[in-house]
């Protein structure tokens, strides 16, 4: 409807109180209702305002704010990114342990959500229009409770990160496998909630100064860390290795080979930490919530997220 870059309008960044100027003296005034967590924002005057847009029942406010200079890191995070939880391995110094992160449930929620929108669609068949709004309805709740869920896991890991002085690695979800995209790789390209925990992962991590390294994701799942030969065939739930007697998880795996990539392609990580993947060999995987308690910021935000966090992507 319209579209106001900062210099064409005006807003009171204490009573949210908005002005657009339109013809000469005329303007639109709007006072916008701000909520503790928009406030959280506008109070915080590093942040800039920048372009103003209106669509039918929403004002959309963007606001900039410059990202500190990353440290360098002492140690990582690496982990795989799969459907319903990060897997890989922390390494701090000489210690590493590894994790999984579950993405609570997020499968489940879109299933759930796939299934009621498959049943609206026969119910309200005769009535497009009807149809049409409620399964748009259905879509934007299931992708904010997906949202919400994944905001908890990335704000999580980013603070722990930043608590171990550590780089967070992944996967670069926008280069394809050697030759070839594989099967794998366009499972991961297509799905959507992959591409918004690392979004979430990127930003959060800007924002905190945490250095986030990004691996080509080619033979992650296919590879022995410990003896780095690869595996041509499909791989079951657990990888085996046929040269050395490496047996892993597979989506733990993955992780370990994220792990040893970044390390392969960063000096400054690869001096600070050492990584063995024998010594993993029989270690529990531990879920990262531990981890997050006993690091500091293990404080949930138990709502206002949801909200939040869609104003401020979409605002
Ligand atoms: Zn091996």
């Amino acid at each position: 409807m319209l579209k106001a870059e900062n210099q064409s309008y005006w807003l009171d960044r204490e009573t949210g109180r908005l002005r657009i100027p339109v013809h000469g003296t005329e303007g639109i005034q709007i006072r916008l209702p701000l909520s503790e967590w928009h406030r959280s924002f506008l109070d915080d005057l590093s942040r800039e305002l920048g372009s103003l847009t209106l669509v039918p029942g929403k004002v959309l406010l963007v606001v900039r704010k410059e990202a500190p200079t990353p440290y360098n890191p002492l140690s990582a995070i690496a982990v795989d990114t799969n459907e319903d939880s990060l897997d890989g391995v922390a390494i701090e110094g000489k210690a590493s342990r590894l994790l999984t992160l579950p993405l609570g449930g997020v499968r489940s929620v879109q299933a759930t959500h796939f299934r009621r929108r498959r049943r609206l669609a026969t119910k309200k068949a005769n009535d497009r229009r009807i149809r049409r709004n409620l399964l748009d309805r259905e879509g934007r709740r299931e992708r904010n409770r997906v949202k919400q869920r994944l905001h908890l896991v990335s704000k999580g890991l980013v603070q722990r990160a930043r608590a171990l002085k550590g780089a967070i690695v992944l996967e670069d979800l926008t280069l394809h496998g050697a030759g070839s995209r594989s099967r794998r790789m366009n499972r991961r390209l297509s799905s959507w909630p992959r591409r918004e925990i690392h979004r979430q992962i990127e930003y959060k991590a800007g924002l905190a100064g945490v250095p986030v390294i990004k691996v080509n994701p080619a033979w992650t799942s296919k590879t022995c860390p410990a003896c780095g030969a690869r595996r041509r065939d499909r791989v079951g739930k657990e990888f085996v290795c046929l040269m050395c007697d490496w047996e892993m998880d597979r989506q733990i795996n993955a992780g370990l080979n994220i792990l040893k990539s970044a390390l392969a392609s960063n000096e400054a990580l690869a001096r600070a930490v050492r990584f063995q993947p024998g010594a993993l060999r029989d270690d529990v995987v531990i879920p990262l919530y531990d981890l997050f308690r006993e690091g500091e910021g293990a404080r949930e935000e138990p709502s206002g997220v949801e909200l939040g966090e869609t104003w401020r992507d979409t605002v």
